[in-house]
């Protein structure tokens, strides 16, 4: 199984986190960006990846791997592959995440989350209600990055590959300005 430093020097040399300084879309500057898409570029790395986190909820019965999209998608088919599980995910339709495409969960399926990123950790709340909701037992939660300012509360097991603190300040009070560090605006959203 991969290291957690060898998770870091994996997702720094593909460019999925980068360190300088960067505009966020909040308009607060921070000295990392992440974009896990870069890391999903390689199959072999999300397959190892897809592996270490597997191999965490080793010994529980899993029948789906859910994930919310974007980021969720190849995350979760993959963990699936590999458990023999099925993968279903999540969508955003008028701002609230819900189920499509005819994906079901039967009463009493046991469920695994995975998602790429997780930031505030909002999205993988409306999967764990959604998984709730149909009947489903969320028996726990993961991701490659967990970058959330303080560990968040799920009312599942949280266990990411590894946590990554971002030094986020607003543009006033950016020590990276005052250095001239040059600004970078990597945009992972339309503007
Ligand atoms: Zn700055």
């Amino acid at each position: 199984m991969v290291n957690k430093k060898e998770i870091l020097n994996i997702l720094v040399k593909v460019g999925a986190v980068m360190e300088g300084h960067f505009l966020l879309t909040s308009g607060m500057h921070s000295d990392k960006y992440i974009q896990c898409a870069k890391l999903m570029q390689y199959p072999q790395y999300t397959e190892a990846f897809s592996k270490a986190i597997a191999q965490q909820f080793d010994g529980n019965k899993v029948d789906i791997v859910m994930g919310p999209a974007i980021g969720g998608i190849i995350l979760s088919y993959e963990v699936a592959r590999q458990i023999g599980a099925r993968s279903i995910f999540a969508e955003r339709e008028n701002g609230k995440m819900q189920l499509r495409r005819g994906f079901t969960i039967e009463k009493g399926e046991k469920i695994l989350i995975v998602e790429d990123v997780v930031t505030t950790g909002g999205s993988v709340k409306e999967c764990l209600s959604i998984a709730e909701q149909q009947g489903g037992i969320v028996i726990g939660i993961s991701s490659i990055i967990d970058r959330s300012p303080s560990p968040p509360s799920f009312s599942s097991i949280f266990k990411p590959l590894i946590r990554l603190n971002l030094n986020i300040y607003s543009p006033e009070e950016c020590p990276l300005c005052k250095k001239g560090v040059k600004l970078q605006k990597p945009g992972s959203r339309k503007a």
